[in-house]
């Protein structure tokens, strides 16, 4: 059996009640809930969807977090060259045009086209200037929370817990 609030592979469980929704918990569990049959009496339950919703509030409060947390880094984008090479044709400019406009030299644009040369900031911010395109995207680093199965679990208990 498996426990509907930790996750956790324990022998046995039994039925409680959570804020209206009925789970079958480990015993470590089960001090959270109210015991089912007790409840089941008493009418007027809570409804899956209050606790639904404010666990997504807490998911959304999580993520946003998250992204504070992690650490952000501006990387090439990865087929940079592919990218210059289709802005530049755009506007009708070999390589050698293209070059001289930017004060670089064409062996220097070729490469960079081909995705052998990795052009520097200054480089980069030249030709996006140049051709309005954009080079670089925001890669966040960190972990991701709220992803894979049983992570709802996870955060319903973390959630009761700290109630
Ligand atoms: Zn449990």
């Amino acid at each position: 059996m498996i426990c509907e609030m930790c996750g956790k592979e324990v022998p046995q469980t039994r039925p409680v009640i959570v804020e209206g929704s009925r789970l079958n918990v480990c015993p470590g569990c089960s001090r959270f809930g109210e015991d089912y049959r007790a409840s089941s009496s008493k009418g007027a339950p809570v409804t899956q969807s209050v606790i639904e919703e404010r666990l997504e509030k807490r998911e959304r409060r999580m993520k946003s977090k998250d992204i504070y947390a992690g650490s952000a880094s501006v990387e090439l984008v990865d087929d940079y060259g592919g990218v210059i090479r289709a802005a530049r044709e755009a506007k009708g400019m070999d390589q050698e045009q293209f070059a001289a406009s930017i004060l670089e030299k064409k062996g220097i644009i070729a490469k960079i086209e081909s995705n052998s040369l990795i052009p520097d900031d200054k480089i980069i911010k030249k030709i996006e200037k140049a051709l309005g395109i954009k080079l670089t995207e925001t890669v966040q680093s960190g972990a991701v929370v709220g992803s894979g199965a049983g992570s709802k679990r996870m955060t319903l208990a973390n959630f009761i817990r700290k109630e």
